[in-house]
């Protein structure tokens, strides 16, 4: 069976989806302190799920995983994602993000489990010296949170040297959109990410939407990012943990679209969309922002045979209908 650490939370509710499509049967690991109980019922009532509420920073926790369920492979999404809130409780990452990756991967070591799909970010690799970023770009993370995720690449690399446990790190870039039938989504608190404040400045009465920053050297003036779409990222785990089965052999993927879109484009597409005008407030930079981060996802494509199908627009469509749902 594959388990699956952080798996009621944004990204790891879209792969768990995509494997039950495939037939697959799976266990959710979640602390729930980020993820929902409402996302691990749905997906219940979809699929053959088995869910154990635990916390990965808690040995016994996580021995008892490994101990009642035949496990051959782990996706692990589990982790705090917040950038700011990284730099100003750095301990609180560390602990959760990289000791408790430590405690997963010391126990599936013990249990003979050797195969991990780890959920690693753009983060790690700061700001661009050149674009679009290929994975042999230097890694030099810019706070706490991007700290974390290279370390957990590097402690996968010394694990596989020493203990033969196989690893595939995606590095994400930035992840949009939601279930095609709007039965799970993005859902974050607080929320932090672009396309849904800007959705919660429609749907929330008195929101207004604020972007960060008109100074970059862009085209516009507005950052720049690579907006995936996020059942493309759950297929692309599919692909890395048919790849670890077949090939038994670590890597390391980016996974974006090679397409760039500004903050601006972004909102005048959700005002599409959505048919109408967005309340926007100007403001300055928000700190540690990068003016343009672009994926070179060649590797993905070529080695994994990933095939991101959706557009922007899709994502925020089904962004749009999933927040919809949710007011
Ligand atoms: N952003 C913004 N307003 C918001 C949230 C984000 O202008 O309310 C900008 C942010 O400065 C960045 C881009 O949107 O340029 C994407 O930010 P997000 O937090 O979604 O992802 P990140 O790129 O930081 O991982």
């Amino acid at each position: 069976m594959i388990l699956v650490t952080g798996g009621a939370g944004y990204i790891g509710s879209h792969t768990v989806l995509n494997f039950i499509n495939k037939g697959y049967e799976l266990v959710i690991f979640d602390s729930l302190e980020n993820g929902h109980i409402e996302t691990v019922n749905t997906l219940k009532q979809i699929g053959n799920i088995h869910f154990i509420k635990g916390d990965l920073r808690n040995l016994d926790d996580v021995e008892a995983i490994f101990s009642n369920y035949k496990i051959d492979t782990v996706i692990h999404f589990a982790g705090f994602i917040q950038v700011e809130e990284s730099v100003k409780n750095p301990e609180k990452y560390y602990k959760n993000n990289v000791l408790a990756s430590i405690n997963l991967f010391n126990t599936m070591v013990q249990h003979n489990i050797q195969r991990v799909v780890f959920s690693s970010s753009a983060a790690v690799y700061g700001e661009p010296l050149y674009t679009p970023i290929d994975e042999k770009h230097p890694k030099k993370p810019l706070n706490p949170y991007g700290e974390n995720k290279s370390q957990v690449e590097e402690i996968l690399k010394e694990y596989d040297a020493k203990y033969n446990l196989k690893s595939i790190c995606l590095r994400y870039f930035n992840v949009a959109g939601a279930d095609l039938q709007s039965r799970i989504g993005e859902w974050h608190e607080p929320e932090t990410h672009l396309i849904p404040n800007i959705l919660k400045s429609i749907f929330e009465k008195d929101k207004t939407f604020k972007v960060f920053g008109t100074d970059y050297d862009t085209f516009d003036g507005t950052c720049i990012r690579d907006y995936v779409n996020v059942e493309d990222l759950a297929e692309a785990h599919y692909l890395a943990y048919m790849y670890l089965k077949n090939n038994n052999k670590s890597d390391i993927f980016n996974l974006g679209t090679e397409n760039g879109s500004s903050v601006k484009e972004v909102f005048e597409t959700v005002e599409e969309i959505a048919g109408r005008k967005i309340n926007i407030e100007y403001q300055e930079r928000r700190e540690g922002d990068a003016a343009i981060l672009l994926a070179n996802a060649s590797k993905a494509k070529k080695i994994l045979k990933w095939i991101p199908k959706h557009t922007l627009e899709d994502s925020i469509k089904t962004a749009y209908l999933w927040e919809k749902s949710k007011h």
